[in-house]
């Protein structure tokens, strides 16, 4: 397919602000990543309806993507449409206990705003930079909570451009999962979330304590995708790296973190490339030396 073509047409279709050759490292926190033939940054449920409608129609390999802080992007070109739900899915209603979010807000700014509006359930989301449909896709957590405990219903566009709500029990929520995982062409549009009354005073002193342990115990100066590697059940991932004398091993400019050896960080210099190789690194050598094999959190995107 001629990309130039697809360009003009989704101009023509009005579906949002369309790029051509948009270059990934801007859309993903690892900072890495070769370009996509087409970003489209769009605004509406109709403008969202219109590109999969198209994308699909012509056979084009698409994904929607939220902060990108979950996603490692290779460094070819990407042969397809990114979409990113932008502004328009960017908004928040509070009635009660009740807030409703656009999938497009980001859960740090979520969980600052709930908790000065004295509501108690996001303090785990308030360090995770990716937003609610990103977060709801990965089933998101921290500090034993996850969205699993505070998400009411999930408003999804689903194959047939249908729009169906989906309640907590049927997104099927596991750990770093949920039914989006298992019916990929699904867009969440809307999360309703239902939370508790509190002292916004209390809720922000829980969430600065935690913010302040995140700073020392995880990589923040540098571009990373967090955990990199779901915890099995025996032991977590970062003492199994540690015990492979992985601290600091680097390949090009991707490097297990000195601080928190379940994150890879990029030293700045990296290509998507590095970073691959070193997951594939650690996986390696976890599963020589304990026999035990460890599942990446982070999803590789464009590697085939
Ligand atoms: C410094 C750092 C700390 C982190 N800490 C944590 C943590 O404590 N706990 C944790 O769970 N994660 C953590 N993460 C990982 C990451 O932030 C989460 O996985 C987050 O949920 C990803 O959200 P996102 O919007 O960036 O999604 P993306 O990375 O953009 O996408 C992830 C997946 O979600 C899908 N997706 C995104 N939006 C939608 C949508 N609207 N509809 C359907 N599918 C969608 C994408 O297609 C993709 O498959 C951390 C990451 C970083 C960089």
């Amino acid at each position: 397919m001629d990309f130039n073509q697809v360009y003009q047409d989704l101009v023509n279709l009005n579906v949002g602000q369309v790029i051509k050759d948009e270059p990934m490292y801007k859309h993903t926190t690892l900072r890495v990543g070769g370009p996509c033939a087409i970003f489209i940054n769009v605004n509406t449920q109709d403008g969202l309806i219109a590109a999969l409608k198209y994308v699909n129609k012509h056979h084009l390999k698409s994904m929607v993507i939220g902060k990108g802080s979950n996603l490692l992007f290779s460094d070819g070109l990407y042969q397809g449409v990114i979409i990113c739900l932008a502004e328009g899915f960017n908004y928040t209603h509070y009635n009660g206990c009740t807030v409703t979010a656009g999938a497009g807000v980001s859960m740090i700014k979520l969980a600052y705003q709930a908790a000065n509006a004295g509501l108690s359930g996001f303090e785990f989301m308030s360090g995770i930079p990716g937003t609610i449909g990103g977060g709801v896709y990965m089933n998101a957590g921290a500090y034993k909570y996850d969205m699993a405990s505070v998400v009411k219903s999930v408003k999804i566009l689903n194959e047939k451009y249908q729009t169906v709500t989906l309640t907590n029990n049927q997104m099927e929520f596991g750990y770093r999962t949920s039914i989006l995982q298992r019916n990929p062409r699904w867009v969440v549009l809307e999360v309703v979330f239902e939370l508790s009354p509190s002292d916004p005073k209390f809720i922000n002193e829980v969430i600065d304590k935690r913010k302040e342990k995140r700073m020392t115990t995880q990589p923040w100066n540098k571009p990373s995708a967090g955990s990199i590697f779901q915890n099995p059940s025996m032991a977590p991932a970062w003492k199994l790296i540690e015990d492979c004398d992985l601290r600091g091993r680097e390949i090009g400019g991707a490097q297990v973190s000195l601080k928190h050896c379940n994150f890879i960080v990029n030293n700045g210099y990296a290509s998507a490339k590095d970073i691959y190789d070193l997951i594939e690194l650690v996986k390696e050598e976890v599963k020589k030396q304990h026999d035990i094999e460890l599942h990446q959190e982070v999803k590789y995107v464009n590697w085939e």
